[in-house]
């Protein structure tokens, strides 16, 4: 920004609010926030900050301004679908950057849509298509575009053929082999793309760790088997995991929940400390995903009266209620198995204390548009279980802003409330800080600069509304 921010008619200026600015630094009262186009030309105490001449000026004494809250783990409902619905579930709730887990054409059609303005809707990273093992967990799965790698040749084809479909980073997943997996790793390091996703059941977790895999994502086995006393036995265990061709993912997870069970009978807490220092030490990140796990550990948390259930498609409640029996739940829990996922449940989320206090750079994602899932909204829930686990509200914070940033190399453009930076900012009616819940009560959204106030955030609700429902949006 070199231009004078004088008489721009595209200023607008945010007065009297605290500034919450994720940097770690306390909140600072009564602030004088200047967008001028796109980017943040100035913040700073109201008494020393002008306000351009010209300026749009929002008065939100009382309010609270964090950075727009970005989803590192999505899946963006299918192409033949209307992107507004999901797009303006993300908006309006303060959602301005998303990172797509599983590339498909049409998201990169929507990224334009986006970018040249003719949508709005979050910034997106885009991973390349699934890279799997054989068989893939997500086989049976009509039109999924997987791609099965199952030796190094087919790694060093793969990734290239990503790279030409325009993917931002690679996608591995969780039944590649070790020798695909390997060529993938060193293909993508030799052609400078990076590298996230799933940890591979088939080999040790802490060779993954240090093979320059840049995320990890989910909490499916996890650090555990390598945490574990019983480390090799584990890790073999993992290995063997064989899947069923009626529900390769649902037969999956019940496989590897017990093996969760297990590790924890032989948990280690040296063997973790020192897998999380190596986390840190490879300056992996760690996307937990415990809103997910929420709804495959207990169930019964989502329930068809949510309110929320409104923006989605009017049969949602059945189909998770399906995809929980059969998938998730593998034809149904016993008792006993219904006890352990509640235990499993506590686990994850102490494992998540554990990892932010050794340093471990954590990111929320939601896993989102999945079962139990609400696109934008379940973001608000990954904050509070983040606080749930023991993390502070400004670390939740950071974790959905400074460090997704930090991550995809943006911190310089975005993740913090400072002079410089992109606007995307959310005005909330509550302080976070308080209470993370007071995420949701947001009085309007900046994204890219452009303001989004109250009476449009209800137009983008009411469009989600109109689109689940069937019924054609309105442009
Ligand atoms: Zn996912």
């Amino acid at each position: 920004m070199s231009h004078s921010p004088v008489r721009s008619p595209r200023a607008q200026a945010y007065v009297g609010a605290s500034v919450i600015d994720a940097t770690g630094a306390p909140p600072r009262p009564d602030q004088t926030l200047v967008v001028i186009d796109r980017t943040i030309a100035a913040v700073g105490p109201s008494s020393q900050v002008p306000i351009p001449h010209g300026a749009t000026v929002h008065d939100i004494r009382g309010k609270y301004v964090i950075p727009g809250l970005t989803d590192m783990h999505v899946h963006s409902e299918s192409e033949t679908d209307d992107p507004r619905h999901f797009a303006s579930l993300y908006i309006a709730n303060g959602v301005t950057a998303v990172r797509e887990m599983w590339g498909r054409p049409g998201l990169h059609r929507i990224r334009r849509m986006i970018d040249s303005g003719r949508l709005l809707g979050p910034r997106m990273t885009i991973a390349s298509p699934l890279l799997d093992g054989e068989p893939a967990l997500w086989s049976d799965v009509p039109e999924s575009p997987v791609v099965t790698v199952s030796s190094p040749e087919q790694a060093r084809r793969a990734v290239p053929q990503a790279i030409d479909g325009g993917a931002d980073f690679i996608k591995v997943y969780s039944r590649l082999g070790p020798e695909a997996y390997r060529a993938i790793l060193a293909e993508s390091q030799r052609r400078g793309i990076a590298v996230a996703g799933h940890r591979s059941d088939r080999m040790p977790f802490l060779e993954q760790l240090e093979s320059g895999q840049r995320s990890f994502e989910h909490m499916f086995g996890g650090i555990w088997p390598a945490a574990s006393s019983d480390v090799d036995r584990l890790e073999a265990a993992m290995a063997r995991i064989q899947t069923t061709p009626q529900f390769h993912l649902g037969s999956w997870i019940q496989q590897v929940s017990r093996i969760e069970w297990d590790a924890l009978a032989s948990h280690s807490s040296t063997r973790a400390t020192s897998i999380l220092e190596r986390m840190v030490a490879a300056d992996v990140a760690y996307t937990p995903t415990l809103a997910v796990h929420a709804f495959i550990d207990r169930p019964g948390a989502i329930r068809a009266d949510d309110p929320r259930m409104q923006y989605m498609a009017p049969g949602t409640p059945d189909s998770w209620d399906f995809l929980r029996t059969h998938i998730y739940c593998g034809g149904g829990r016993s008792k006993e198995e219904a006890d352990q996922h509640r235990d499993l449940n506590r686990w994850r989320l102490a494992t998540v204390a554990a990892m932010d206090e050794a340093g471990v750079r954590l990111l929320a994602g939601t896993d989102s548009v999945g079962p139990g899932l609400f696109p934008g909204f379940s973001l608000h829930d990954e904050l509070e279980l983040l606080v749930s686990a023991g993390l502070t509200p400004l670390r939740a914070l950071q974790c959905a802003t400074l460090e997704p940033a930090r991550f995809l190399g943006r911190e310089q453009q975005a993740g913090t409330v400072e002079h410089g930076r992109v606007a995307d900012l959310v005005i909330l009616d509550a302080d976070p800080l308080d209470d993370i819940r007071n995420t949701r009560s947001i009085h309007a959204v900046v994204v890219d600069g452009r303001h989004v106030g109250q009476a449009e955030r209800q137009e983008l609700l009411a469009t989600a509304r109109r689109i689940a429902g069937g019924e054609p949006g309105e442009v």
